[in-house]
């Protein structure tokens, strides 16, 4: 089984993104939503879907400092691409922020915090292969149904047209990083 290097968690970069979806064999069956499970399984984390949690909560994660395994919980209400937006947000945390300890996407005071963002773009890059968008758009799906058919949310399509469109010269300043 595939294992994570500590070298590639150490910033956020597409290139190591890229060496994740090839390492863990990610995008290439082609069907969707892809799945994240590899990802948790060399985590030793389990994931548990379908749990009624207080309203406003989606999602948390909770990971073990010392002995490395945790569990991530998701909300019952979530809609499939809601529930696959914030899977993937939750492994961008587990991945690129903090390790261990409890984490809550609240964002202060209607200020977003980077560590979302990061997660959002960690999710839409997993979530939503750059060449299976292209290939949607170039056959004439919409939006939406792009949407639909890969079971993504608004939020990560937009972020991933968003990053298709600015390779090479994108730099998204609030995390300091140049995308190429
Ligand atoms: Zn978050």
């Amino acid at each position: 089984m595939a294992q994570f290097s500590d070298i590639w968690l150490k910033k956020f970069d597409v290139k190591v993104l890229d060496k994740i979806i090839e390492e863990f064999n990610l995008h290439h069956s082609d069907s969707y939503p892809v799945s994240a499970q590899p990802l948790f399984e060399a985590l030793s984390i389990k994931v548990c879907t379908g749990i009624e949690l207080p309203a406003g909560i989606n999602a948390f994660t909770y990971r073990n400092h010392y002995d490395d395994y945790g569990v991530a919980v998701f909300n019952h209400e979530l809609s499939e691409a809601s529930l696959n937006h914030a899977i993937f947000h939750e492994l961008g945390h587990l991945l690129f922020g903090e390790h261990g300890g409890r984490h809550g996407c609240v964002s202060k005071g209607g200020v977003v915090r980077k560590e979302e963002v990061e997660a959002d773009l960690f999710a839409c890059y997993l979530a939503a292969p750059g060449w299976k968008v292209k290939e949607l758009f170039s056959q004439g799906y919409d939006f939406d149904q792009v949407c639909r058919l890969l079971v993504i949310t608004p939020r990560l399509l937009e972020l991933r047209v968003e990053l298709l469109k600015a390779k090479g010269k994108y730099f998204i300043p609030l995390l300091n990083i140049y995308i190429d």
